[in-house]
């Protein structure tokens, strides 16, 4: 993995006194572990589009799918000002190679849901903030968390695997890969893609495999677009357990009985929900080593980042 992982985050995430009340959410989990391979890209969307520190505090109102930005005290709207500046903004961030978002939970602007949306006509509704929302539709292929679903052990490996294999791939993409180098990328990375979309990944392999002629840039962006879009899709314990299942064939003849059966039950337990996939990831790129299966031993999905395995 060469160099940091680009990644937008709410500014105040980071400890930047930009919140309405001059104060900031520093999320020290975030910068100081996460920190060790993202390089944070701070983002403020209300000071960034003109909006002083301190300011009035403010809340979303209206339709859910289109809410307002309404200062509490006043009633004043913001919701042109801050999606004129979101218009810029993305246009922006489409070059900045970012390989993911981190947005403040809750918030009128970053919340990515569950934010409250009041109604004169009813109790307050759900809706995304003003920025968040632009980020989700704009740049649909890249993952967008918050950093209280990022609390969740699994949501944040799954954030983090997107965005290490988004980041992989950019700087794979970038240094002019011939076929072969595709074909070779696309062989590291097919177990890991299956455990998200069998149709992508067929779909994948059906591109490499007639990519000969074809124009460079074209294949590129297309296969670049089905790895994110493969990512994109929640790799499930029913996903995974096929992937291990399918792993295990690939050295089945040289187990004993014994060595099946041990890895059958580590399969088993972590399908019921007993034990983290790091488990029988483990023991698999155990046993890819001790029979020396190349082919494995080369797959992005039995050497996950350590990180993805915190607890
Ligand atoms: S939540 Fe977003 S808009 Fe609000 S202070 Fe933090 S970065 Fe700025």
């Amino acid at each position: 993995m060469g160099g940091k992982i680009r990644i937008g985050i709410s500014a105040c995430l980071l400890g930047e006194k930009v919140r309405y009340d001059g104060g900031h959410k520093h999320n020290r989990f975030l910068t100081d572990t996460l920190g060790i391979i993202f390089d944070f890209v701070p983002i403020c969307p209300e000071v960034e589009c003109g909006l002083p520190v301190p300011r009035e505090a403010m809340h979303l109102e209206g339709d859910p799918a289109a809410p307002r930005l309404v200062v509490t005290s006043s009633g004043a709207e913001l919701t042109a000002q801050l999606l004129e500046y979101c218009g810029v903004k993305i246009e922006k961030l489409r070059r900045e190679e970012l390989c993911g978002f981190i947005l403040k939970a809750r918030s009128p602007s970053c919340g990515i849901s569950g934010v409250a949306v009041s109604n004169r006509k009813s109790a307050p509704r759900s809706g995304s903030g003003l920025f968040a929302a632009a980020v989700i539709r704009e740049l649909p292929l890249l993952p967008v968390e918050n950093e209280e679903r990022l609390a969740d052990p699994a949501l944040r490996a799954n954030f983090m695997e997107r965005a290490i294999a988004i980041h992989n791939w950019q700087q794979f993409a970038k240094n002019s890969p011939s076929h072969g180098d595709l074909v070779a990328f696309h062989t590291r990375y097919k177990l890991q893609v299956m455990a998200h979309s069998i149709v992508i990944y067929r779909e994948m392999g059906r591109l490499v495999a007639t990519a000969m002629g074809h124009d460079r840039e074209q294949l590129l962006m297309g296969y670049g677009k089905l790895l994110m879009r493969a990512l994109a899709q929640q790799a499930t314990p029913r996903k995974h357990v096929n992937v291990l299942q399918h792993v295990m064939g690939y050295f089945k003849k040289n187990l004993s009985g014994g060595e099946k059966q041990a890895i059958a039950a580590t399969i088993e337990s972590y399908r019921q929900g007993n034990i983290p996939l790091a488990a029988p990831l483990a023991l698999l790129r155990q046993y890819a080593e001790t029979y020396d299966q190349a082919w494995l031993k080369g797959q992005t999905y039995l050497n996950p980042n350590p990180l993805l395995e915190l607890n």
